[in-house]
């Protein structure tokens, strides 16, 4: 007979399977093991779901522990199967398909159920949660047949559906009860900032919306709201929240409240039966993320293998959204109140904001927008409830202190203790990070990642690994990690991607990927447009657009608004238009009853309502070409009249508006561009706010570059003064040329003046030689260009392809 005590673990899922983990290196044999997992997988890495429906991962990826694993360390796995009846007394299990267990003690690890909006309709086909792979691969499924998502819930695991949702082709609408997104997370900025970001990558909110009734027959076809407006939807995601799920727990006898109720080492009010995980509650609290959970099942693994541990007393959590493109990182406090006080950066030019709140000069919480590298430190001084100074914070901050590590002193992670946690998500501790790498004589952050899984998931503890490596292995540490990757597909940064795309004479967009070895072989939202973008300034001529590395509104070529309608642009150039044209956007128009146009700010007039499946025929009847009003290109050139018809003037602003305009039409650029021309120093065109403006003087031109005129003003830097129009749009070219070439993708020329110096640029173009050589760069890539609508009119695959309207309900 086995002297083995006998663990029968009911949930096959994070929390479980970690205290298993646990026990298994603690008393490697004083265990015998049954799992039993209602879900048909083996254990899989649930976090990670969300990057499976983004396509960044596949379901095989994402499993932690395969069924070899349970073989090799003798435990006994039942999937697909669940418990449905504990006798506390006999001490046995007993499973919906009769098998029955015996156990010495037993785990409850069965996690939470979603919960689903008791609305009216919230029986029909296509209103389903996101909790489970079975879920993830509905959406999927769904995306090949249907057009339209509609995601209830702006927290975290909403918003991340509605990515994947973008990513599958699908568009979405984000339902939020509140007027701000991840309210219980970030403070009103950052939640701007996160709404305007993920605007940016195609999300459509529908803020303070209270739903009242899912529509349809047997399937759904829309939602109502409270407020009597209603959208329309194949498809209706509820992430409102997660219950414990206590059900097994309760109808077996055991203290059950809001979850199953626990002390501070995870037992019950039963002997022999302890719960760990989201379905337990610990100090009044029950928790929904993996850290805490991760903390209760390492003093669980201890109290069960008889090793000495300090009891659990209870969390301070910390989310990361995973949404590629955009870093959200909060945790502890993040609402100013009267005894907070709080340090910020905030850098709209960046699309940077931190805050950091102090009470009684503790660190009590964050909230990072746009960098989230001090995440994980920031919250050690949390947890810790370390008091630190006004400029250890400031540099933390700022990243003042230089080298790699922007800790200040005393707060890296050479002072941490071997068993902090540095990846929540995994449960990785800086013990385990320095062992791996001492035995195992690892050098990357790749290597740790793969042999410890720390930094696998959300990514967020990747500098604090980098930096464990440097102390860890002192002077043979190559600092190859130090730079800032693209993004988490790769460990490259823009200017080595582009060095690579030059020297292996690279041109497309996977090839990249294959070549350098990216870890997520789809790539990502944030890695595929720049790479797209790179491969056509590198070589314009081999490259061909790959249109599914596009934003939704560049793959389009119009604007999508918020109501799933688009807008379009026609070009005016230099703001001139003629009677002829001003009569077709009015026909075109009336004949596609477009409910609104404006004028917008550039000169130009913008048709508001469009349906999708008119945009082709738009386009051709108004024989007009493209403003780019949605594109990384030039958008308009503004002019004033100049002097053909202002007293002032001293040049024809028009003229040179309009020459300049058909010049760069339609160039691709690593953000827009805007350009004005203004006929005398008075500036009546704004030139002094654009990221090309020109102003007339007598007997010449000033250029100004790199000024911006959005939510931080930036006012342009003199960049030359020329005499004749020819010089103007010579060194027009050549500063564009210069920016188009080494700004990194989304990089405003504000941004990149400031970056790379106005001086170094002014040595540049004031080069002759260099000036000639970058415009001579600029023909040929002006030599390629061709107007997007009339390639839609004339392609008609591409008509199928993005503008068809598939009726699913037919
Ligand atoms: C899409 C998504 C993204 C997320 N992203 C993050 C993130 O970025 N960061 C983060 O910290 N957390 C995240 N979470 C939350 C995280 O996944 C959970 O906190 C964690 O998985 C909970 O672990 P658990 O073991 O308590 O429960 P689970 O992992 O849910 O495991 C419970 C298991 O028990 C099984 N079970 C239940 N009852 C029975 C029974 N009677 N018999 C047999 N089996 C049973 C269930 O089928 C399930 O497989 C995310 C969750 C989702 C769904
Ligand atoms: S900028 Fe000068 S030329 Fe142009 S409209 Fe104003 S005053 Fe007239």
């Amino acid at each position: 007979m086995s002297q083995k005590k006998k663990i029968v673990l009911v949930g096959n899922g994070m929390a479980g399977i970690n205290t298993i983990e646990h026990m298994l290196k603690l008393a490697p044999n004083k265990f015998d093991m049954t799992v039993f997992g209602s879900e048909p997988y083996p254990n899989y890495n649930r976090i990670m779901l969300s990057s499976v429906l983004a396509g960044d991962s596949t379901v095989d990826d994402i499993v932690m522990n395969p069924y070899e694993w349970y073989e090799k360390h003798g435990i006994t796995l039942y999937t697909g199967q669940t418990v449905t009846n504990i006798d506390t007394t006999k001490q046995t299990v007993t499973s919906d398909q009769g098998v029955q267990v015996p156990y010495d003690e037993l785990i409850l690890a069965t996690g939470s159920n979603p919960f689903m909006l008791p609305l009216p309709g919230a029986d029909k086909e296509g209103v389903i949660a996101f909790r489970n792979i079975q879920d993830c691969q509905t959406m999927i499924d769904a995306s090949k047949k249907y057009k339209k998502a509609v995601v209830i819930g702006g927290g975290l695991l909403g918003l991340e559906a509605a990515r994947g949702f973008i990513n599958l082709g699908m568009q979405v609408d984000v339902v939020h009860i509140c007027d701000h997104l991840m309210e219980r997370q970030l403070d009103p900025t950052a939640s701007k900032m996160l709404q305007e970001a993920l605007e940016e990558q195609g999300m459509n909110f529908l803020l303070n919306k209270e739903s009242a009734e899912i529509l349809g027959e047997e399937r759904v076809t829309g939602l109502s709201f409270r407020d009597g407006t209603s959208t329309e939807a194949d498809l209706v995601v509820m992430a409102v929240g997660i219950r414990p799920n206590v059900e097994l727990a309760q109808t077996s006898g055991i203290e059950v409240d809001r979850g199953i109720v626990v002390n501070d080492v995870l037992e019950t009010n039963q002997p022999h039966v302890f719960a760990v995980g989201e379905c337990a509650q610990h100090r009044e609290t029950v928790y929904g993320l993996v850290a805490p959970l991760y903390e209760q099942s390492a003093v669980l693994a201890k109290r069960l293998a008889d090793v000495e541990t300090e009891p659990y007393e209870g969390s301070v959590v910390d989310t990361k959204l995973k949404v590629s493109g955009v870093d959200v990182f909060s945790g502890g406090e993040f609402i100013d109140t009267d005894e907070t006080k709080a340090i910020r950066v905030h850098d709209e030019f960046s699309g940077i904001y931190k805050k950091v709140l102090i009470k009684d000069n503790q660190v009590v919480g964050t909230v990072l927008f746009g960098d989230t590298k001090e995440g994980s430190r920031i919250m050690k001084l949390v947890r810790d409830q370390v008091e630190v100074s006004q400029q250890d914070m400031n540099a933390l901050l700022t990243g003042s202190q230089g080298n790699n590590s922007t800790a200040p002193t005393g707060l890296g992670t050479e002072h941490m203790d071997n068993a902090d946690i540095i990846c929540g998500c995994n449960g990785v501790s800086k013990g385990d990070i320095c062992q791996a790498i001492q035995e195992q004589g690892l050098s990357t952050v790749e290597e740790v990642k793969n042999v410890t899984k720390a930094s696998r998931s959300c990514g967020g503890c990747r500098p604090l690994v980098s930096e464990i490596l440097e102390h860890t292995l002192g002077d043979q540490y190559t600092g190859s990690e130090g730079k800032e990757p693209i993004c988490a597909c790769t460990d490259y940064s823009h200017e080595e991607v582009v060095e690579a795309i030059r020297e292996k004479q690279l041109t497309y967009v996977k090839e990249v990927m294959n070549v350098l070895e990216w870890k997520n072989e789809e790539g990502c939202s944030k890695c595929r447009p720049a790479l797209n973008y790179y491969l056509g300034v590198v070589d314009p001529v081999a490259y061909s657009d790959d249109h599914t590395s596009r934003f939704v509104n560049e793959r389009m070529h119009a604007n999508i608004q918020k109501d799933g309608t688009y807008s379009v642009v026609p070009r005016i150039y230099g703001g001139v238009t003629t009677p002829e044209d001003l009569k077709k956007i009015a026909e075109v128009a009336l004949k596609y009853e477009i409910p609104t146009v404006k004028l917008t700010g550039g000169q130009r007039i913008d048709l508001l309502g469009v349906q999708k499946e008119n945009l082709t025929e738009v386009w051709e009847d108004l024989g007009m070409r493209s403003g780019h009003a949605y594109g990384k290109a030039l958008r308009t050139v503004k002019t004033c009249v100049g002097d053909t018809y202002c007293r002032f003037g001293t040049a024809d602003a028009m003229g040179m508006g309009i020459r300049m305009e058909k010049r760069f039409e339609g160039l691709n650029t690593p953000h827009k561009v805007k350009m004005s021309v203004s006929g005398c120093p008075r500036n009546c065109a704004e030139s002094g706010i654009k990221d090309l403006g020109v102003v007339a003087i007598d007997g010449g031109w000033e250029l100004y570059v790199g000024g911006n005129g959005g939510v931080k003003i930036r006012v342009g830097d003199l960049l030359a003064t020329v005499k004749t129009e020819d010089e103007l749009i010579e060194y027009a070219e050549a500063f564009l040329q210069y920016y188009r070439e080494t700004a990194r993708y989304l990089e405003r020329t504000a941004q990149w003046v400031e970056r790379m110096g106005l001086e170094h640029v002014q040595a540049v173009i004031e080069d002759d030689e260099q000036r000639q050589a970058l415009c001579q760069r600029m023909v040929t890539a002006l030599s390629v260009h061709s107007d997007p609508w009339q390639k839609a009119i004339e392609d008609k695959q591409v008509q199928k392809d993005l503008y068809e309207v598939i009726d699913a309900k037919a």
